[in-house]
Formats: C-alpha cells, sequence, structure tokens
C-alpha cells in the first residue's frame, strides 16, 4: 500500500503537498464496541468522571496531591496552567474513543486539526500568531497529552517538536512563511523523516541521497518508522548531499521539504504494531523524487544541525514519559481503593501499600527530572546530556510503573478499558524512539568520561 494508492488524493498544486484522505486511517483489527457505548464523559481506570472544566482548572484538580508528593506542580499559574488546562481539556473528546481507535489500529488524523485549534502544536517554538509555551508548559502539554494517549502526545511530537521546529530552526523565511502557520494550526501534517531501514541508532551514517541536478535535488533512499509519512503533506526527509559544486555541503545530511504527493514517494503503513496504535508510522521508499533547489533547509548543514532538532525534542520524551507514567499511577491507586479482595480494600493490606508508596517515589523522581530540566531550558543553559538523563530515568521509571499499575489491576489490567495496559504498551515506543535508552545512555557516558564508545 503506497500513500498514492491508498492515503492521498492528486495533488492539485505545483508543488506537490498532498491531500490527506479526510477522516480515520485505519491499520485494521477488532472493529470497536456499538457507537451508544460511548460516552462524553471522561473514562479513568475503572471509574467515569466528568471533565475538569479547563478555563477554571486549578492545580489541585490537574495533579491531585496524591500525586505530587512534593507539591512541585502547585504553584503553576497563569500562561502555564492554562496551557496544561487546555490539553487536559482534550481527554473529555479523545478518552471516550481511544480504546476503540487503538483497539483497530486506527488514526484519528482530525485530531491535529483540534491541537492546532487548541494551540498546542507549537512545542514551545515562538511561531508569529501563536502563544509561546514556557518550556514549563511545553513539558506540561507533553505530559497531559501523554497522560490521556501516547498517540495523542506522539502527533504533537512528530508535527510540531520534529517538523515544524526543522523547518523554524534551520528553514529560510519563504519556507517558515509557508509551514509555520498551516503546521502550527494543523491544517496540514508534517513528518519527520530521519530513522532508515538500515541506520536506526547511527542514523548519522543515513544513505538516503539528494543529488544535485540542475535547479533540482533528486532524493532516493529508504525512510522507516515515519510518524506521518504517509497520508499527509509534508515530510522533512534528511539526506546525504551529493553536489559536488558545493565543497562545503557535499557528503553532508541536510534536510529537505518534500510532498508526500510527488512523483516517486511512496508510503507504507507500518502493520502489527502493539504501541501507539492510534498513530501511523510509514516505510517510506523514495525514488528520483524532485524538488526545487529553495526546498533546502539552508541551515542544515551538517548532522550537527539536526542534532539541534533531536536535542530540543528529548526533554518532552522525559515528560511524555512522566504522562504515562501518571496514568497508570492514578489507575492502580484508584482500583486499590475499589476493588475488595479478602472482605477489604485492596488499599489496606500493607503489601499494596508499600508497591504505591514504592510507585509514587519512582513518579517523584520523575517529576523532579522535569521540572528541573524546565528550569535550565529556561535559564537557557540546559545542556544535551541532561536531557538524556532525564529520557532514560523517566521512561525506564515509566515502565517500572506501568508494570506494577497493570499487576495491581490484576486480570483488569490486560483489559483496554481500564488503559493500564494502552500506557503500557506505548512507553515501550517512547522507551525507543528519539534515541533509545542506550544511545541516550552512551551520551550521558561520553559527557561523564570524556570518551565516546558509540562505535
Ligand atoms: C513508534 C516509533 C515511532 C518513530 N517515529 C519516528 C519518526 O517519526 N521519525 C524518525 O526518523 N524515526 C522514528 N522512529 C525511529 C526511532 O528513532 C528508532 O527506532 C530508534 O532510533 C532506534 O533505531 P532502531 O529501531 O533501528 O534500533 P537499533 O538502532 O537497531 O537498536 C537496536 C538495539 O541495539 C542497541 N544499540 C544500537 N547501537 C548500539 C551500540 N553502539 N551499543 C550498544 N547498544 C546499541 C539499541 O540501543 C537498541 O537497544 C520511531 C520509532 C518508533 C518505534
Amino acid at each position: 500500500m503506497t500513500s498514492h494508492d491508498s492515503h492521498t488524493q492528486p495533488s492539485t498544486q505545483p508543488s506537490g503537498w498532498g491531500s490527506p484522505t479526510p477522516g480515520h486511517i485505519s491499520l485494521g483489527g477488532n472493529p470497536g464496541p456499538p457507537e451508544d457505548d460511548r460516552r462524553d464523559s471522561v473514562v479513568t481506570g475503572r471509574a467515569v468522571v466528568s471533565p475538569p472544566d479547563a478555563a477554571a482548572a486549578t492545580p489541585a484538580e490537574l495533579m491531585p496531591a496524591a500525586a505530587d508528593h512534593y507539591a512541585l506542580f502547585q504553584d503553576i499559574a497563569g500562561e502555564d496552567l492554562k496551557a496544561w488546562a487546555d490539553a487536559r481539556s482534550l481527554a473529555a473528546e479523545v478518552l471516550p474513543q481511544i480504546n476503540d481507535w487503538w483497539d483497530r489500529g486506527e488514526y484519528p488524523i482530525e485530531l491535529i486539526g483540534r491541537l492546532g485549534e487548541l494551540d498546542l502544536l507549537t512545542d514551545g517554538l515562538d511561531v508569529p500568531g501563536h502563544r509561546t509555551l514556557s518550556p514549563l508548559a511545553t513539558g506540561l502539554v507533553n505530559m497531559e497529552l501523554s497522560r490521556i494517549d501516547g498517540s495523542v502526545g506522539t502527533m504533537v511530537g512528530v508535527q510540531g517538536g520534529l517538523a515544524l521546529r526543522s523547518i523554524m530552526l534551520l528553514g529560510s523565511e519563504e519556507q517558515k512563511r509557508r509551514w509555520a502557520e498551516p503546521l502550527a494550526r494543523g491544517t496540514e501534517y508534517a513528518a519527520f523523516a530521519l530513522t532508515e531501514p538500515d541506520h536506526g541508532s547511527d542514523s548519522v551514517s543515513l544513505e538516503t541521497v539528494a543529488r544535485r541536478d540542475g535547479e533540482h535535488w533528486v532524493l532516493s533512499g529508504q525512510k522507516r518508522w515515519i510518524g506521518n509519512g504517509a497520508g499527509c503533506h509534508l515530510t522533512v526527509v534528511w539526506a546525504r548531499v551529493d553536489d559536488p559544486s558545493d565543497e562545503a555541503l557535499n557528503g553532508q545530511v541536510s534536510g529537505f521539504l518534500v510532498g508526500q504527493s510527488l512523483p516517486g514517494y511512496e508510503a507504507e503503513v507500518i502493520r502489527g504494531k502493539v504501541a501507539l496504535r492510534a498513530i501511523h508510522q510509514a516505510h517510506i521508499t523514495m525514488t528520483d523524487v524532485r524538488i526545487p533547489l529553495d526546498q533546502r533547509l539552508p541551515g542544515a548543514r551538517s548532522f550537527k544541525d539536526t542534532s539541534k532538532v533531536l536535542f530540543a525534542t528529548r526533554a518532552g520524551v522525559a515528560w511524555g514519559a512522566l504522562g504515562h507514567a501518571l496514568a497508570c499511577y492514578e489507575s492502580a491507586l484508584e482500583h486499590a481503593q475499589k476493588r475488595i479482595q479478602f472482605g477489604r480494600p485492596l488499599a489496606k493490606a500493607q503489601h499494596v501499600q508499600v508497591r504505591l508508596a514504592s510507585m509514587l517515589q519512582t513518579l517523584t523522581s520523575m517529576q523532579l527530572h522535569c521540572v528541573r530540566l524546565a528550569e535550565l531550558e529556561a535559564a537557557g543553559t540546559i545542556r544535551p546530556e541532561q536531557a538524556s538523563l532525564a529520557k532514560v530515568h523517566n521512561t525506564r521509571a515509566a515502565r517500572e510503573i506501568a508494570s506494577d499499575a497493570r499487576d495491581l489491576l490484576g486480570g483488569s489490567g490486560i483489559l483496554l478499558e481500564n488503559r493500564v495496559v494502552r500506557h503500557r504498551s506505548d512507553i515501550e515506543a517512547l522507551h525507543t524512539y528519539e534515541g533509545t535508552d542506550t544511545m541516550q545512555s552512551l551520551i550521558v557516558g561520553r559527557s561523564i568520561t570524556g570518551v565516546s564508545a558509540f562505535a
């Protein structure tokens, strides 16, 4: 299945930016429950509660004391609180339907437009006409969206964090004029294509080539695992330049703006995924895709520039992991208080309390990592290896909490309706993407030893 024959309509624009098929994109799987079973209220754990009113939300409503032992989130106010509450407001729309989407492997792509309407796609970037989220607000949005669902968090990570950021950091003024607004508004959808079938952790060795041919670049190669890579509009493709006329650029990695409906661009949705099932990743094959010379990102002159984009999104993954852990911890706590075994709630068993306390201990350490990262970023002193440490710590910790929560829910823990197992599956993707646990540890290792151990 390719982006041409199944996901995109023919382009009406000469530049080749495609128009995605409206509505959902299905990956197959089991049919969900009937429409009548979907409700307007929010399903949290086993309970159904009314969503908080976003405009009036307080920190205590968004982060109850039982999940904020050091009161790290209780003083959040103003624009930061507003952004956090805006993200939470999506829960009312997403949670009643997410299990169906997830179960069917269906990508509710129009949610990108909703995220844009709520101005949640900019990921801390300074985009004209949009609010600029502080590092704390950016983190809170990442956390809150992943607390709802990992696919929703990943939509922002891909569209705003990676694609829009590449253009805002490395693009020309003209490229920003063309893309900043539709990507921030969510009226067009974009991908960031770095990973290749043979180059994941060592993406620095990527083999996709952009050959200069007169007034065009001609791109050929394959990309794998690309969120929004099929059925969307734009892919920011990272490729190795073949242009002997430019000695400095020749052989270096640069970024290229490639319309997904251009001839030679084929994308197949990756099937059989058991994490982030409500967003699609694609395997892309480019065969002599021809784009004008001015579609190269002028600020991308080597892999170091690519790394600037990757570094900027790393903290977001740490916050996203916190969101997954929170969802699992909250569900476990609620279940322990309600589930009666041996004539008393599980929460009255010493061993269960010790386990919940241990989960809270881990959760609190995750929160401290995140809040400190936001402080360092706000101060302008954050170093890449600091974000790496937080990414490693938090994705590991989220896996632990998710596993414990799954166990505490007993058999119910493997039912989608209790949300823990969805988060437990999704955290596997965060553990790997944007630099695996090991790669991020090697970045930290290099910073403390002064020696690189990658190869
Ligand atoms: C759901 C999902 C979404 C994604 N979205 C995107 C996207 O939108 N755009 C994009 O470009 N990419 C995306 N990726 C790709 C992601 O960034 C890669 O999967 C990741 O970088 C790891 O690459 P790999 O899967 O090829 O694993 P590999 O690099 O093959 O690694 C396999 C294992 O070997 C370990 N390893 C590798 N090298 C070493 C070494 N030198 N020493 C010790 N251990 C090592 C790794 O840590 C890992 O445990 C996505 C991936 C997933 C799963």
